[in-house]
């Protein structure tokens, strides 16, 4: 009779741990006996390895085999583990050695075949392993991309069941993962499809350079979707921390693009404003997929017609925005996903929604009001920008489209350049308490020497808050908005018209373009 154990890696959430797979074989009836909380998956598991054992020219091995999965309170799903208790098995039989295999984490579907076949959220697995001090895995081809860009580990592929047993017994029939594939350059949306919306292009700009969230308020046909869907494309790429992070989110949630790329480029979601709620925040079965909010991490969320979600909908998201991240309370235990991400809400002024703007309404004061009041609590607290986008006259239209060819309207790439400075300078000022963008930092520490700023320079925030139209976190807004204001124009610290051009912003009054904008055009 006989022991064997070799190891694989759980995932809660977006955290994996090392799992140990122990077979054991024992005299008595033939059965093969599952613990350490399995779920229906690996139930299935069971059968699904004695084919692809059976069909690898094995021989099953008879009597009573117990498998367990160590930490036994770690709750485990999916079909990732196949791999592990199939060599586990045929170890624990005897008929494998696996001194080849020790301190090798095995990752793997397994098919009836004895095929082996990619699963999700390899890259977050991998990474674990080798947090743990696993420095070499094996996973499936069609993973090893995947894996590979995990810093610091080992990877080797497998096809199929047969190859890993022949690899055991001492040739090397495992694969190494392709060449990592250059860095797709930008292929989405570009800032210079958009015409006019002077105004909103800025505030998107300050937005991108300060990591502040932006409201678009304007009837259908402004263009409010097309401006949030250039976002992405004037933030800067991820860096290595981020990339992983993001890859391993798509990973999970089985969307990612097949050639295992890093992703570089932040994410962008746009649920529909029915979306469900565990589509919006996670959930689903077992122990919860991310949702929208936790794919669109580092990256942005755009929330279109935010004033036709669901008001439950709307209060989900408030806790989330608040902490970055997301907790899935499941009965098999709690998940965690993270979700730091920019928001784009937008909402037309009105529930007729007239392309015409105010024009052709017919709406009540009051029924405007509560239209938009929806959002109020739970979202436009945080938004530090709103914006109100006019709809186009004909002549911006014909102006825009006659300038087809010429460079009348900054692309993405130069916008984006201008960002990436900005960024640099705040992540600079603020690299001592952490804070990589000026929506992050603390208020207090914004009305703090050194950073205060002279009370000359403040007054029409002061005369607001007296009057009642600025509250207190309000107030800290507009500071944070006027230290972007400030660092897009690479100056040392905000002059009084950053102040007041940063109020208009989060007032939602900037309706005339703005003085930078003016100068640079002329
Ligand atoms: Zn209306």
């Amino acid at each position: 009779m006989g022991y064997a154990r070799v190891l694989c890696v759980g995932l809660v959430g977006v955290a994996g741990h090392v799992v140990e797979v122990e077979a054991d074989l024992s005299g008595g009836l033939p059965a093969v006996v599952l613990t350490g909380l399995p779920d229906t998956a690996l139930n299935e598991a069971r059968d699904r390895v004695r084919a692809a054992v059976v069909n690898s020219g094995q021989e099953w091995p008879p009597g009573r085999l117990t498998v367990n999965l160590l930490p036994a309170a770690l709750p485990k799903h999916g079909s990732g583990f196949d791999l592990a208790i199939a060599v586990a098995l045929l170890a624990g039989a005897g008929d494998l050695p696996v001194s080849p295999l020790a301190g090798v984490v095995l990752l793997g579907e397994l098919g009836l075949d004895g095929a082996v076949r990619p699963v999700r959220g390899v890259l977050p697995m991998v990474a674990a392993a080798v947090r743990a001090g696993v420095s070499r895995v094996v996973v499936p081809v069609g993973n090893a991309q995947e894996a590979a860009v995990v810093p610091g580990v080992t990877v080797r592929a497998v096809d199929s069941l047969r190859h890993l047993i022949d690899f055991v017994r001492g040739n090397d029939t495992l694969l190494d993962p392709p060449p990592a594939p250059p860095p797709l350059p930008y292929s989405g949306p570009d800032l210079a499809d958009v015409a006019g919306q002077q105004t909103a292009r800025y505030a998107l700009e300050i937005a991108a350079a300060g990591g502040h969230h932006v409201a678009l308020i304007g009837p259908p046909g402004a263009g409010k979707t097309m401006l949030a869907e250039r976002l992405p494309s004037i933030l800067p790429e991820l860096d290595d921390e981020a990339a992983l992070e993001v890859t391993a989110l798509q990973s999970i949630a089985g969307v990612l693009p097949p050639d295992g790329r890093l992703v570089r480029r932040p994410p962008f979601q746009a649920p529909h404003h029915s979306a469900s709620l565990s589509a919006l925040v996670g959930g689903g079965t077992g122990l919860g997929r991310p949702g929208a909010i936790s794919l669109a991490h580092r990256g942005v969320l755009f929330l279109d017609e935010a004033p036709e979600m669901s008001r439950s909908t709307l209060q989900a998201l408030r806790q989330p925005l608040e902490s970055g991240r997301v907790l899935l309370s499941r009965s098999r235990g709690t998940v965690e996903y993270p979700a730091r991400t920019q928001l784009v809400v937008a909402a037309n002024p009105c529930p007729c929604a007239s392309p015409a703007g105010d024009q052709l309404c017919n709406c009540s004061p009051a029924a405007r009001r509560r239209y938009l009041s929806k959002l109020s609590g739970p979202l436009l607290d945080r938004i530090d920008i709103r914006i109100n986008a006019l709809p186009l006259t004909a002549v911006q239209l014909m102006g825009e489209s006659a300038a087809t060819g010429t460079p009348a309207v900054e692309s993405s790439a130069i916008v984006a350049a201008r960002v990436a400075r900005a960024r640099s300078a705040a992540a600079a000022r603020w690299s001592a308490g952490g804070w990589r963008v000026n929506a992050e930092v603390p208020g207090p520490e914004l009305r703090r020497r050194p950073w205060r700023l002279p009370a000359r320079g403040t007054e029409i925030l002061h005369r607001a808050v007296d009057r009642g139209v600025l509250s207190a976190r309000g107030l800290d807004r507009v500071l944070r908005l006027a230290w972007t204001v400030c660092d897009l124009d690479g100056r040392e610290k905000p002059s009084p018209d950053d102040v007041s051009e940063a109020f208009f912003l989060r007032m939602g009054e900037m309706s005339h373009r703005p003085a930078r904008d003016r100068k640079r055009a002329s």
